[in-house]
Parts: structure tokens; C-alpha cells; sequence
């Protein structure tokens, strides 16, 4: 049988443009791609991109408070929002039009509308148009969730977070998650008021127990106003702001509420059932190690599988797809040790296990040291970083890196190397600081904190 294509790819974000342009630039495949919104996809367009844009922007303030602090002769002034926006927006228009132009000289044919499945080897276009492909890889990622309750629709989510006309002067996070918090400090850096809800005891969960803290507390410090087992009831648009009324009967009035309360793969209405693709009780893309579905011509990668969620994985998924597919290399992806970043301020960098994962697994010695550094102990600042290692008491393997400092991510890219070489406490120890600076108390950590478990019980 003949087909149009021989890949076509649903959707044109990290994982699905990585793929396209691979198996086109590299095999030689026939590959068409739909995009139904602005290429680059959420991590270029709504996400990490925008994000880390207004995180350095949002950083501005308190370094001119500290450079003040170090003797420049520095006048604060306001924060131009609209110019900001505008170069934002301009960047995000040079991205896109990059990832274009890759697609473009990879001889990828792009059409840019929505398309769904009509079976397993046909798509249909928004227009109409049907094209045949011998493989066909869903890539269409995630989109905020939100909750079901009176007036959320005043409300907005991380998508439209990036084109506001103006700056509030008081806004409401809801969400204790890494996106919820990252906002919450970006605005809070910004000058806004912010006021974050989150429904459980401690924000960030899922992530270390003592880093949480951390965080929190600095984040309280430095201004946001941390309401945990806080949710909100409902929403009302007045004449003065957004009224929100939270689970303990309080009213107050925001200038925006952001819902960042979660993400969902964006499934609905794709044809997945109909091809024979049964989702996930998430309405995820259920995937075998090599990426396919439970249809053979099938394949899924990134966000809609709900796997991990980050836009390093989606790209690695879409690699080893092309070079399953397209190579005749089987190659499963790695989801082990993956380190990753929280871009909150102070920012969280982390590999592996966290204590509380750990205590689970086995019998554990946790290193931790909380302390001023230089940078802030000069100028009198009582912002603490965190530096946290876990080590199996058995093998004396790293198990896990906690990191909350500024530049966390930048330090925790190269901790994870050695995490996932599998280094020891020891090897962490043979290895000479780096002086001075911060993450050489990663490598002079000599005495456990705490011990827990079998072999270290009692000790
Ligand atoms: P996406 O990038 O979401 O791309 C999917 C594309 O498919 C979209 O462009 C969509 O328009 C298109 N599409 C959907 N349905 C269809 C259809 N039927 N037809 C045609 N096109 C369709 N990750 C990190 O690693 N680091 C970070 O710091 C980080 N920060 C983030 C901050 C925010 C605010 C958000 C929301 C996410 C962040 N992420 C971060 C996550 C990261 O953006 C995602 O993991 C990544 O973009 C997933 O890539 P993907 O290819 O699976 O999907």
C-alpha cells in the first residue's frame, strides 16, 4: 500500500518537531506535521521560554537592592510592563519562526490547522483534507485544567499569563505545583502583590520535604503570601476586582486570579478511540517503552502520555521514536534520574530521590547544610541556600541531589551527570571544591544529619 506520508506528526511543540525534522533531515522519511496554533509549541510559546523570560526580568529588582547593598548608586523605578511584553512577544515571534524555517530545510511539509485521526493511517485536516501516512506519532502535549466551580472564567491560566495588558497590583496564584509557585514569585518580583492558595499542607509536592520548607519560607520572606490547605469556592467579577471566596468563607478582590491547578493531555476529540487507541484514565495516550500505542502505525511521545513532563523528555522521546521507526533501532527511553529545575526564587535544582522517596526504599544517610552564602552574608541577607545529598547506606550510591540556591539549575545539570554515572558519597568526597563557591559544600559534607533504616538504625 502507498501512503502520502511516510510520518506524519500531530502537533508542534518540543516532541513533535524533533521528531519531524529528524526523521525527514536524517532518514530521508516523507514527513508532514499539523500544527493547529503557533509552532515551538508550549515550551517555546506558553511555557518554559516566556517563563524564564519573566524570571530574569522579575530577578532585576532584588539585584538592584543588593548592588545598593554593595555601593552602586542605583534608583529603582517602576517596572515598564508593556515594553516588556512587546520584546517578549517579539522573541517569541523570532522563536517561531526559527523552528518554521528548521522544519522548512528538513523538507518537512507543514500544515498549519488542527488535524485529527479518521484510522489508523489516515488524518484528517480542519479543511477537509484526508493524507494517508505509514506512521503516525501524536504529539499534541498537554493544556491547563481547571477546576469546575462559579466564575472561573474570570479567571486565567498559565496561556494567557504572558500577554496580560497590564501588570496587576494584586494577584491570586491557586496551585501549590512547581508552575504555580515560579508565577508566584515572578510576580511577586515584579512588584505585584501576590497571594498564592494551595489546597495542601505544603506547596511543591511530590518534591524533598525540607527543600519544600525552604522554599516556603523564603518565598514568605521575600513577600508572596503563602494561604496552604487554602482553596477557592468561587469567583465574581465586581466593579472593584475579582472577588474570590476561599474554602473559610473569606472574600477578598484580586486583579487577576491564576489557575495553575494542573495540566490534562490534550486528547479530546483527536479520533484516538475511534483508531482503536483506548486513552488513559488522565485521557493520556497509553505507550509501550518504545513509544507506540496499542495500535501498531500508532505512536505517542511527550506530555499527552503523562509520563514526564518536561520538554528535554519530549524531545528524547521523539529521538528514540525516529530511531526505533526509522533506524531499525529499538530504543526505549530513559526515564531514570532525570534532573530538572524549579525556577522559583530562591531556585530549586534537583536529581534523584527525594528523603521522604528514599526513607521508603531502604536505609539512608541524608548530608544537608542549610547556610549564608557570601553574596548575601556580605550585605546582611538572611536568605539560606540548601544543599542536600542522599546516599543508600548499603552501596554508598548518591540517591539523590537537593539544590536551593540561585542557580540551582545550573548546578544541578552537572550534579546529575554524576548521579546517573552512579557516584558514591565517596567519589563526591575524592572530589576537590571548587572555592568559593556555593556547591562546594556538596563535596565537604562529612557528617550525616540523619540516619534512617536497617544497617543505620540506632546509629
Ligand atoms: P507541546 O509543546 O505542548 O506541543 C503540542 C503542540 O500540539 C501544541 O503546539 C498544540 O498547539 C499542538 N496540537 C494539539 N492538538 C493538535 C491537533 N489536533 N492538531 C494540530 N496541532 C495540535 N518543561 C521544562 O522542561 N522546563 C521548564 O522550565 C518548563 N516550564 C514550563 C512552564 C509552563 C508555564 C508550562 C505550561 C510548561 C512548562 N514545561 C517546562 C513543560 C514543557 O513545556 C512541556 O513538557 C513540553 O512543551 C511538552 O512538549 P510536547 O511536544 O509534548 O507538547
Amino acid at each position: 500500500m502507498s501512503f502520502d506520508f511516510d510520518l506524519f506528526v500531530i502537533g508542534g511543540g518540543s516532541g513533535g518537531v524533533r521528531a519531524a525534522r529528524v526523521a525527514a533531515a536524517e532518514t530521508g522519511a516523507r514527513v508532514g506535521l499539523a500544527e493547529e496554533s503557533r509552532m515551538g509549541g508550549t515550551c517555546v510559546i506558553r511555557g518554559c521560554v516566556p517563563k524564564k523570560l519573566m524570571v530574569f526580568a522579575s530577578e532585576y529588582a532584588e539585584a538592584m537592592r543588593e548592588a545598593r547593598d554593595y555601593g552602586w548608586d542605583v534608583r529603582i523605578g517602576g517596572f515598564d510592563w508593556p515594553a516588556f511584553r512587546s520584546r517578549l512577544e517579539g522573541e517569541l515571534d523570532r522563536l517561531e519562526g526559527i523552528y518554521n524555517r528548521l522544519l522548512e530545510g528538513s523538507g518537512v511539509e507543514v500544515f498549519a490547522q488542527r488535524a485529527t485521526l479518521a484510522d489508523p493511517h489516515k488524518v484528517r485536516l480542519a479543511d477537509g483534507t484526508e493524507l494517508t501516512a505509514k506512521h503516525i506519532l501524536i504529539a499534541t502535549g498537554g493544556w491547563p485544567a481547571l477546576p469546575d466551580l462559579p466564575g472561573v472564567e474570570h479567571a486565567i491560566t498559565s496561556n494567557e499569563v504572558f500577554h496580560l495588558d497590564a501588570l496587576p497590583e494584586r494577584l491570586l496564584v491557586v496551585g501549590g505545583g512547581y508552575i504555580a509557585c515560579e508565577m508566584a514569585c515572578i510576580f511577586n518580583g515584579l512588584g505585584t502583590q501576590v497571594t498564592q492558595y494551595y489546597r495542601g499542607p505544603q506547596i511543591l509536592r511530590g518534591f524533598d520535604g525540607e527543600a519544600r520548607e525552604h522554599i516556603a519560607g523564603h518565598m514568605i520572606r521575600h513577600g508572596v503570601d503563602i494561604r496552604c490547605n487554602t482553596n477557592v469556592t468561587a469567583l465574581r467579577r465586581t466593579a472593584a476586582g475579582i472577588e474570590a471566596t476561599d474554602t473559610a468563607g473569606e472574600v477578598r478582590i484580586f486583579d487577576q486570579v491564576l489557575f495553575a491547578t494542573g495540566r490534562a493531555p490534550n486528547t479530546a476529540g483527536l479520533g484516538l478511540e475511534g483508531a482503536g487507541v483506548a486513552l488513559g484514565a488522565r485521557g493520556e495516550v497509553p505507550v509501550d517503552e518504545y513509544n507506540q500505542t496499542a495500535v501498531p502505525s500508532i505512536f505517542a511521545i511527550g506530555d499527552v502520555t503523562d509520563r514526564v513532563q518536561l520538554t528535554p523528555v519530549a524531545i528524547r522521546e521523539g529521538m528514540a521514536f525516529v530511531e526505533t521507526v526509522f533506524r531499525g533501532n529499538p530504543t526505549p527511553v530513559d526515564h531514570e534520574l532525570i534532573p530538572s529545575a524549579v525556577f522559583t526564587q530562591p531556585e530549586y535544582g534537583m536529581v534523584g530521590m527525594s528523603e521522604e522517596a528514599a526513607r521508603e526504599a531502604g536505609p539512608i544517610e541524608v548530608y544537608s547544610t542549610a547556610f549564608r552564602p557570601m553574596h548575601k552574608g556580605f550585605i546582611d541577607r538572611e536568605d539560606r541556600v540548601l544543599m542536600k545529598l542522599i546516599v543508600c547506606a548499603k552501596t554508598r550510591r548518591v540517591l539523590g541531589v537537593h539544590i536551593v540556591a540561585d542557580h540551582a539549575g545550573e548546578m544541578i545539570q552537572l550534579a546529575g551527570i554524576a548521579v546517573k554515572m552512579g557516584a558514591t558519597k565517596e567519589d563526591f568526597d575524592r572530589t576537590v571544591a571548587v572555592h568559593p563557591t556555593m556547591s562546594e559544600e556538596l563535596v565537604t559534607l562529612k557528617t550525616p544529619v540523619r540516619r534512617t533504616g536497617g544497617d543505620c538504625s540506632g546509629a
